[in-house]
């Protein structure tokens, strides 16, 4: 029942916001085990959780910025998602 009920619920990544499927669905914990602090269970696309690591959430952005940047990615929907992870990291400080 608990598996039938994941398909018709349609989740997203927490970090790209991508559509999460059975064959990308996994589960992060942030901040990563075996890192200071509580870990939350967030579903996360494979891919993310991949790259992440044991990065938290906030360096993973840092990461991805200057990965960005150092490659001069250009796609205006990649700029749009850098500039809200950005925001999301400046709301966080305050
Ligand atoms: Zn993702």
């Amino acid at each position: 029942m608990q598996k039938f009920k994941k398909l018709y619920e349609i989740q997203h990544c927490y970090i790209c916001h991508a559509p999460l499927t059975a064959k990308n669905y996994t589960i992060d914990h942030e901040p990563p085990r075996g890192r200071v602090g509580v870990s939350a269970q967030l579903p996360c696309c494979a891919k993310c959780n991949h790259d992440k690591g044991m990065l938290t959430a906030d360096e993973y952005a840092i990461y991805k910025v200057f990965n960005a940047v150092r490659c001069g990615n250009k796609n205006p929907e990649y700029i749009e998602f850098l500039q809200q992870i950005i925001s999301t990291l400046k709301q966080r400080r305050r």
